[in-house]
């Protein structure tokens, strides 16, 4: 192993992170048959520990199950401790991928084609604490979100185009992220957080079928004891604080909504505090949720 050279779990094994291939005939690069998560670790006063780990691996597996990939649960658990480990990692980001490799040409997969291979990887990056829960501006994406309907929401790969056009689209209108609403003027989601707002004091989740059910509004719910329910745009622009959160974001304030301008967000940074000492180990109350790397 080289030095410097980050390693990553692949198949079953630790190996130099540029090392393994995937094959120009892999089913996943022609048609996005795979699934992943985004997991973070925190450097806590007993060392590392991964924030909900368990949670995150139940929401892949069931993304696994509807493609027909196995997926060991335990096996997952214990490969991402290890590469962690491996790397010596403790802020970090962690990125478990499995996927359809070689031997389909068309859309049929799962059981009717026995011969198909499937992967397993592990990838951690460190990261750097202080970019994530930055204020961020919100404009409403010209893209509705996958209905469930059509694509339920999990953290399948082939999903993740809608966000990266709404991602786009917001980028080049010169804001910080995309926030989809339904046909009928109802708040979905973020491109990769979810929407909470604030009025009168009072928290409330957005709830919505077509959006993720994100690990990090779950805690952010237990924390808070936010109402979860559905809400429109224009009560969206209506609200004293609105922000979004997610296991990247962690909890970002938002500044603006279009030409909606939000001025201090008071509850929000009282939330992103308390979520700041939770995931690093500091409110006895909620060290269940980590798992000693
Ligand atoms: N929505 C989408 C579309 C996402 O990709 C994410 C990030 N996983 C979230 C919401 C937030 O989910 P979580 O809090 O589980 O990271």
């Amino acid at each position: 192993r080289r030095p410097g050279m980050p390693l990553l779990w692949f198949d079953g094994e630790l190996t130099a992170a540029d090392t393994p291939h995937a094959p120009l005939t892999t089913h996943a690069m022609h048609y996005g048959t795979g699934v992943f998560e985004g997991i973070r670790s925190y450097a806590t006063r007993d060392g590392a520990a991964v924030f909900r780990l368990p949670e995150h691996l139940e929401r892949m597996r069931k993304g696994a199950d509807l493609l027909g990939i196995d997926f060991d649960v335990d096996a997952a658990f214990e490969a991402t401790l290890q590469t962690l480990r491996a790397n010596g990692h403790r802020d970090a980001y962690v990125r478990p991928l499995t996927w359809l490799g070689n031997g389909a040409d068309g859309v049929t997969v799962g059981l009717d084609v026995p011969g198909l291979s499937q992967h397993f990887m592990v990838m951690t990056l460190p990261t750097v604490v202080h970019l994530n829960g930055k204020r961020s501006r919100l404009t409403v994406s010209p893209w509705k979100r996958n209905p469930e309907s059509s694509l339920p929401p999990l953290k399948l790969c082939g999903a993740y185009i809608n966000s990266i056009l709404a991602k786009r689209e917001s980028r080049l209108r010169g804001f910080d992220e995309a926030l989809f609403v339904d046909e009928d003027g109802y708040v979905v989601e973020c491109t990769g957080a979810n929407v909470f707002m604030v009025r009168g004091g009072e928290v409330t989740a957005v709830s919505h079928r077509d959006a993720l059910p994100g690990i990090t509004r779950d805690s952010v719910i237990a924390l808070s004891g936010a109402q979860s329910r559905a809400v429109t745009h224009h009560e969206l622009l209506d609200a004293d604080e609105v922000f979004v959160c997610g296991t990247a974001a962690e909890i970002a304030p938002i500044s603006a909504l279009d030409r909606r301008e939000f001025g201090d967000n008071p509850i929000t940074r009282e939330l992103q505090a308390l979520y700041g000492r939770v995931v690093r180990g500091e409110e006895s109350s909620y060290t269940h949720w980590l798992t000693a790397v």
